[in-house]
């Protein structure tokens, strides 16, 4: 734990939406009288009709989540028309292609009417509200349209990332029993084409044989690459689109008709279908897209993620559209041409606001400053980070070397099942302590209970949950609502469960210490993996490392550690004694690790998460049955730590 503060700076707070007064004050309201706070709060979307009711949600008995309930709006509409009349001329969209001599600028008035026409052939194949209609696209507009055109006629989209396999897309598509697919020919990653289409036929295969058939595929073209052609069921998408009108009218939607539905990252086990609804989503996203980023009219902002995963829904997409931001929308990689195209992208398009992922930096850290620091990064203010705890070592190079130590890090705790930022700073008010996502967001009731239920008070450390609603969570698991109430209701009575550990330090800032399975027993002493894997990559020839436990004969659980180092260093025996001692140093002798495993590479998802109950199991060194593995991103990286795993029996 870093016991360092950075205080809001001057520059930053002159700007900034929101003080330290005016979060304290907001937040008393939001909780002590939320139907007042988000009565108001509501308002920052247009509603077709006005709602009168606005919280009706209970955490017991059948779990019943409703915001809103009889108001009327749309989505699309408001993401687009709305900003119209004033804004009509504004990019909406900067799109950076693969290759860095490629880009792209979508206006709002274009992107009404790439929309439109999207939407129109939609209905003209037969999809009707309600419907489920699968998205799997690489990172070009056309996905953010795809998206919108299901909001604007009542379809509720299931995006599936680009880069999972064909078995892992049918798995979604029966899911949900989705007919209706839009992809793309082919998509571009670091100068390879993704065969995004063929994915898709083999995908449909799969899907039919579990008795769910697809019976259109929507496909834009892309880099022109050849595919397998089905007459009838495919469709160009620039053919259709000249067939139809340039405008198609909203669809009034409740506030709790469905939005989307999106699959968690599977880190722990099977993915879940969130279920996201309309009104509440919607004020949720572009409420914490503002203040938590501090946006402001003009700004350029940059998330990186994909429109996959829910950070690219809230806040490539949604948010940002509703608040009539100008939003950059990446198509390749961070380590193409090299290690230094972020942060050219950013000088290249003066992008003012920038949220990535502690794993990219991590990496980019690993590359060396160099690749930083030949690009000015002037326009830079702020710098946003989600997805896993972020280590202070991995901070304070994201705040000192990417952001001059000029850019608040804002560090952002949430979920796919959160629809929005939960624990977060926001930069005019927080002041920072690098690895903590700091303090609540408005609306927000976190609390601490230890493994018997019982609530923790002021400093300490638990289990996470959340005791009362807000209008961004997700109201059920897609045709499993008892799956819904187990998984997330029934571990603590009357609470939402988060499955993260969490630390409240004495200023009441929060910690999150990584998944609850990840927390170790060490000797008796509860450890988190987080808190030991900070202190390998404060070594200066760590570059990253995942920390598990395995059954050891007197402590309990040992420690073992995977661990990557910078590039040009090779692991020795010396260097693990090395670690040892410097973990020792860091934590106290109970963080000693026992094993220590050099791996080139860790098993992550597609999202660039650890998972690590594989390495659990290698760990444990019963690596038979490693479980669903279908959202690895890389699967050839196990079969290395299987060969040079340290337990060998
Ligand atoms: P699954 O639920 O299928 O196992 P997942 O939890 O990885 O997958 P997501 O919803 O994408 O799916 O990720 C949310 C989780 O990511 C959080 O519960 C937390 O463990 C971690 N996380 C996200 N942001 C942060 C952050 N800023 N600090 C610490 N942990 C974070
Ligand atoms: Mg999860």
């Amino acid at each position: 734990m870093s016991e360092k503060i950075y205080p809001v700076t001057k520059p930053v707070k002159a700007r900034a939406l929101i003080d330290k007064e005016k979060y304290l004050k907001w937040y008393e309201e939001s909780v002590e009288n939320p139907d007042k706070f988000w009565g108001k709060h509501g308002k920052r979307i247009d509603w077709f009709k006005p709602y009168t009711k606005v919280k009706n949600t209970s955490f017991t008995g059948k779990v019943s989540i409703k915001w809103f309930e009889d108001g009327q709006t749309n989505v699309s509409y408001n993401c687009i028309d709305r900003h119209l009349k004033t804004n009509g001329d504004q990019v909406a969209i900067i799109w950076e292609g693969d290759n860095p001599y490629i880009d792209k600028k979508v206006t709002y008035n274009e992107l009404y009417e790439h929309v439109c026409r999207m939407a129109n052939v939609l209905k003209k194949h037969g999809v009707k509200k309600g419907d489920r209609v699968t998205i799997y696209m690489p990172m070009i507009p056309e996905a953010a349209y795809a998206m919108l055109a299901c909001a604007r006629i009542g379809a509720v989209h299931s995006v599936v990332f680009g880069g999972f396999s064909p078995e892992a897309l049918a798995g979604r598509i029966v899911d949900c029993e989705s007919t209706f697919v839009i992809t793309c020919d082919e998509g571009l990653r670091g100068g390879k084409p993704v065969p995004l289409k063929d994915n898709t036929d083999t995908a449909i295969h799969i899907a039919a044989r579990q008795h769910v058939h697809v019976s259109k595929v929507l496909v834009v073209r892309r880099t022109g690459g050849k595919t397998g052609w089905a007459p009838g069921r495919d469709l160009w998408h620039h053919q259709e689109i000249a067939t139809v009108k340039p405008e198609c009218p909203p669809v009034k939607m409740k506030a709790e008709d469905p939005l989307f539905i999106l699959y968690t990252s599977g880190s722990t086990g099977k993915p879940k279908g969130v279920l996201h609804t309309t009104g509440g989503y919607l004020v949720y996203a572009a409420m914490t897209h503002e203040y938590v980023f501090d946006y402001h009219d003009g700004d350029v902002y940059w998330c990186t993620a994909d429109v996959g995963w829910v950070t690219g829904h809230s806040y490539i997409v949604y948010g940002p559209l509703a608040n009539c931001a100008t939003t950059l929308m990446f198509e390749g990689v961070p380590n193409f041409p090299d290690q230094g195209r972020f942060w050219e992208v950013i000088d290249k398009h003066k992008v003012n606001i920038f949220y990535t992922a502690p794993t990219a930096i991590r990496s980019l850290m690993g590359a060396g400053d160099d690749f930083v620091t030949r690009s000015s990064r002037s326009s830079l203010r702020l710098l946003g980070t989600v997805g896993e705890p972020i280590n202070p070592e991995a901070w304070e190079w994201y705040y000192n070397v990417v952001g001059d130590k000029r850019c608040p890090v804002i560090d952002t705790w949430w979920q796919t099942e959160t629809g929005g930022h939960m624990i977060t700073p926001l930069p005019g008010a927080i002041d920072l302590k690098p690895g903590s996502a700091t303090v609540p967001f408005f609306g927000i009731k976190p609390e601490l209970v230890d493994n018997e239920g019982k609530v923790l008070e002021g400093a300490a450390d638990g289990n996470l949950c959340i005791t009362d609603s807000w209008p961004g969570q997700m109201r059920t698991v897609y045709g499993d609502h008892d799956r819904f109430i187990q998984t997330y209701f029934s571990t603590y009575k009357g609470k939402y469960f988060t499955g993260d550990g969490c630390r409240r330090d004495a200023d009441g800032y929060y910690w999150i210490t990584g998944r609850v399975d990840d927390v170790l027993n060490v000797s008796g002493h509860r450890l988190g993996t987080a808190e030991v894997e900070s202190a390998l990559v404060s070594h200066n020839l760590v570059s990253e490392a995942a920390v598990v436990g395995y059954p050891h004969p007197i402590k309990g659980q040992g420690i073992y550690c995977y661990v990557t180092l910078m590039a040009g260093h090779e692991g020795t025996d010396t260097l693990r004694q090395d670690l040892v001692k410097h973990v020792r140093a860091e934590i106290g002798p109970i963080a000693a690790p026992d094993k220590i495993q050099f791996a080139p590479g860790l098993p992550k998802t597609r999202s660039g998460k650890i998972m690590r109950r594989i390495l659990r199991k290698i760990a444990e060194d019963d690596f038979g049955a490693l479980g669903d593995t279908s959202t690895l991103a890389d699967p050839a990286v196990v079969d290395d730590l299987i060969a040079n795993r340290q337990n060998k029996a």
